[in-house]
């Protein structure tokens, strides 16, 4: 793709937006940033917008006389203006799509890493493995920086861990992982995608490009990774299966290399539940393609200690454990969190709609003595929840207000050697701004509720 002169609309003006522009003005290129919201929402630095062509408050037809449209994730393709504009030719490309085109004549090698769940956890524990052997390696994408922001024109990087999502996926054109990873393929962003078979074929976009040079690892127990599985070129390395070279026996993961047995103990790592384990697994076995020594993995497992907002442990009062799993945006998540513990759980659920049937949680809440909803799902949760499928369920359900309520009547309702999980399995739009938001707020009330325990 050539860059000088040429003419590229952004539209999003959010971090992997502006993270755009500036890379394409560094490469000499003409640039038109425009977004719905008012500038007055936006933080954009004086610097950038003194060099580039913009139009805030409204979506501008300027667009139209773009070369090439780089879309945030946020957007969907059917808005009328990218209708029009792909009806005209013009390439709509997403903002892991262009820095691949910059990055592509580089020795760079990219590990792209999609799912349903545990991208941001395995994104992040491979960077933490990768960057105990090598120097230049990155970490981005939906996590940490944009993949723009970084130096990707100067050959410097050699490892690239993305985080993609399937918006993302769904307007690469070349892009072309070195190790492409899809962890799982469950329900989800059912209101963006017509419906389940729109959504999974979007993810299995990450290995379109991939050929018998590259690697594809794919979990080995979800149907639908399989199932795409016959699609791809690369060579497939399965996950999750009791026959691999990585595999997990009762207390361990093992290894085996040669004729040797590694042996990671579970009791060692800090991640919690089996969702977790497998995330490990395709870390492993992408650290092994890339020469990592066995050493350093071991010590990248067992030192890395997770994500804030995915099972994050956040403090005890009178012998109950309060968990944020503010992340857990659909059902599997739940499912999984549900998983992870083995004592009597206060549950608390609820938020914006994504078009889940909640009734699939009902095999998993065994553990759960009490169900705390709150948010736009509340009703539908409850609703889902009765419905003859998958059994009855008797759990007392507690409906609250927000947030502050949510946290006092948990602790109210759960006995003594207990969790109250925070696992929303819906987003955060709702009432929140974000997940993070969602997150800090209950930690906020669990440390308010316990220091007026300690008051008293
Ligand atoms: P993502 O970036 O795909 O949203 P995260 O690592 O942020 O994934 O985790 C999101 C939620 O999914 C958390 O609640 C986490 O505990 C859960 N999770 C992590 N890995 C998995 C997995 N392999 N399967 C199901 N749920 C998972």
């Amino acid at each position: 793709m050539e860059f000088k002169n040429r003419s590229f609309g952004i539209l999003g003006a959010a971090r992997s937006g502006i993270a755009a522009a500036k890379k394409l003005l560094q490469l000499e290129a003409n640039v038109f940033l425009t977004d719905k919201r008012p500038i007055s929402e936006l933080s954009i630095d004086d610097d950038l917008i003194s060099k580039i062509v913009y139009k805030f408050g409204d979506n501008s037809d300027k667009l139209l006389d773009c070369d090439t449209i780089i879309v945030s994730p946020g957007i969907p393709l059917t808005i009328p203006i990218l209708k029009n504009a792909s009806k005209r030719g013009i390439r709509i490309i997403s903002e892991i799509e262009l820095g691949y085109q910059i990055c592509k004549k580089t020795n760079l090698k990219i590990i792209g890493i999609t799912g349903s769940n545990g991208k941001s956890t395995t994104a992040s524990l491979i960077y933490h493995i990768l960057a105990r052997q090598y120097k230049d390696v990155i970490l981005a994408g939906n996590i940490g920086s944009p993949f723009t922001a970084y130096p990707l024109e100067t050959g410097k990087i050699k490892f690239a861990v993305l985080e993609i999502s399937s918006f993302q996926l769904d307007t690469i054109w070349q892009f072309h992982p070195y190790i492409s990873i899809i962890l799982n393929i469950t329900p989800d962003h059912l209101n963006r995608y017509m419906d389940f078979d729109h959504y999974r074929t979007s993810k299995s976009r990450i290995f379109l490009n991939q050929d018998e040079n590259d690697f594809c690892i794919l979990n080995y127990k979800d149907e639908n990774c399989t199932y795409i599985a016959k699609y791809c070129k690369a060579q497939k390395i399965f996950f999750n299966n009791a026959n691999g070279m990585v595999h997990q026996e009762r207390s361990n993961i093992v290894i085996k290399m040669d004729n040797e047995r590694i042996v990671i103990p579970k009791r060692k790592i800090k991640l919690k539940g089996p969702h977790n384990l497998a995330n490990i697994e395709s870390a492993i076995y992408t650290s092994l393609l890339l020469n990592v020594e066995v050493d350093k993995i071991i010590e990248g497992i067992v030192s890395f200690s997770g994500l804030v907002h995915r099972l994050e442990y956040v403090d005890e009062i009178n012998s109950i454990k309060f968990i944020n799993d503010s992340k857990a945006t659909n059902t599997d998540a739940v499912k999984y969190a549900l998983q992870s513990y083995d004592k009597p759980i206060v549950l608390i659920m609820g938020g914006s709609d994504k078009g889940e049937d909640f009734s699939i949680l009902k095999p998993y809440i065994k553990n759960v003595i009490c169900l705390i909803l709150l948010g736009e799902t509340a009703e539908k949760i409850k609703n889902d929840l009765s419905k003859k499928s998958y059994g009855q369920t008797n759990i007392p359900i507690v409906f609250v207000n927000d947030m502050k309520e949510a946290v006092q009547r948990a602790y109210k309702n759960a006995v003594p050697d207990s969790y109250v999980l925070l696992s929303p399995a819906c987003a955060s739009y709702d009432q929140f701004d974000n997940f993070e938001q969602r997150g800090e707020i209950f930690k906020k009330y669990v440390r308010e509720l316990k220091n007026s325990i300690i008051a008293h």
